[in-house]
């Protein structure tokens, strides 16, 4: 993991937070989708990363991830558990970010400047919806290339270079949770994009193939609970082991402080 792979620009510092040992840009959904835009007209590289409790607890373990989200531009709050740490640990995040909603901020923003987007990912008939509907959505958004998310490690290169020939600016990666921070890791320089994220299912959701849990579900911070309770046997113990490392985690941290991060400090 060197550091030459992305440069770690930061342009937020001030409104950057630690939180249990990982950064965190503290702005609402509608600064990120600024901020992201912002970067990406300016060229500068952007990679964009969600952070749930499934993350923190895998981050606390494995130092690849850890370095993943460090190195990353922009880290937003995609579930309701980082809030609640952060409140628990006194600091201050305004709401959250969920990935899939930023993905779907940012496709009209491409159509309306004209930045050719690419969908990496997902099952082949779910990524060729996704992009039909993304294009029937915002007219005008050109997609410049798909491709689904089951092929082989040996093959990653010649995506990788399918995805640099297309001239996107905008990549999406749907390969669930840790391949496509293991992906971007080890690609995002080489594909010639500004601007990068990790999507996990947001191809099933844009696809009409996985519903989103209702707006109050989302808002009262359950949507872990209501997709295991879709998809029981896949998700269960993920979801209640999970969270239950996640809240020991932010205990553990509130013990040591009391805290266990920091305020936004002043900008350098
Ligand atoms: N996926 C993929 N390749 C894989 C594994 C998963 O393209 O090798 C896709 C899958 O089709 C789905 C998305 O990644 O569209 C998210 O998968 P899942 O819900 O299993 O991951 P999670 O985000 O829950 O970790």
């Amino acid at each position: 993991m060197t550091g030459d792979r992305f440069r770690p620009l930061g342009r937020v510092p001030s409104l950057r937070i630690e939180l249990l040992g990982l950064p965190l840009d503290a702005l609402t959904f509608d600064e990120t989708v600024r901020l992201i835009v912002d970067r990406i007209a300016r060229g500068e590289p952007t990679l964009q990363v969600s952070l749930n409790a499934a993350k923190y607890v895998r981050a606390a373990e494995d130092p690849l991830l850890r370095g993943f989200i460090r190195r990353a531009h922009v880290v937003s709050p995609d579930g309701a558990g980082p809030l609640w740490a952060a409140r628990r640990l006194g600091l201050e995040v305004p709401e959250r970010v969920p990935g899939v909603d930023l993905m779907l901020a940012l496709l009209p923003e491409a159509a309306r400047h004209g930045w050719p987007v690419f969908l990496l990912g997902a099952r082949p008939e779910v990524v060729e919806r996704a992009a039909a509907e993304a294009t029937r959505r915002w007219p005008g958004l050109q997609v410049a290339g798909t491709h689904h998310g089951y092929f082989r490690a040996d093959e990653e290169a010649a995506v990788v270079e399918q995805v640099r020939q297309s001239g996107a600016r905008l990549l999406f990666v749907a390969l669930g949770s840790p391949r496509q921070e293991r992906f971007l890791d080890r690609w995002f320089a080489k594909t010639g994009v500004t601007y990068a994220q990790g999507v996990g299912g947001g191809f099933d959701v844009l696809a009409g193939v996985a519903r989103r849990a209702p707006e109050w579900i989302q808002r009262a911070g359950l949507e872990g609970v209501y997709r295991m309770m879709l998809e029981p046997r896949k998700r269960w113990r993920r979801v209640v082991v999970d969270n239950a490392r996640f809240i020991a985690l932010v205990l553990r941290a509130a013990r040591r402080r009391g805290g266990g991060g920091t305020r936004p400090g002043p900008a350098p």
